[in-house]
């Protein structure tokens, strides 16, 4: 599936041909922290399936509890996490899906590390629920 996208402020723009097959929820405390929320979700694209069309991300290396290091990119001026791959020649690039003007195409198929998800994330629908930013006085 050919997704195109960018971050927030528009300076990074992509475009990719991912797999439909796997789109992945990640619980991981990582992602957590990285994402500012409680999951992040990724779909996955081959290195000749996925090109940046315009800007220089960002990027910081992080290293795994299990000693892998995994390059995340960001977008310098907005901080939009874009994607994640290894840091020498990556592969596959693990691209975050809430940059993608597809998104909503972009339905989950898995999620990891559930050991660390948090409980509520689990469950959603029972909230309260708001078309918009509710007013201030509820
Ligand atoms: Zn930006
Ligand atoms: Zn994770």
């Amino acid at each position: 599936m050919k997704i195109d996208g960018s971050c927030y402020c528009g300076y990074i723009t992509y475009e990719a041909t991912i797999d439909p097959g796997y789109i992945g929820i990640c619980h991981c405390t990582d992602c957590q922290t990285f994402s500012g929320s409680a999951f992040r979700t990724d779909a996955l694209a081959s290195k000749e399936h996925f090109r940046l069309l315009t800007g220089e991300p960002k990027i910081y290396v992080k290293t795994a509890d299990s000693g892998a290091k995994r390059a995340q990119a960001f977008c310098p001026h907005c901080g939009t996490h874009v994607y994640s791959a290894a840091p020498n020649d990556p592969q596959v690039f693990s691209i975050r899906t809430g940059t993608a003007r597809q998104r909503s195409q972009l339905i989950p198929t898995a999620q990891i590390w559930c050991r660390s998800a948090q409980a509520w994330a689990m469950n959603l629908a029972p909230m309260k629920q708001f078309p918009k930013q509710p007013p201030v006085s509820q």
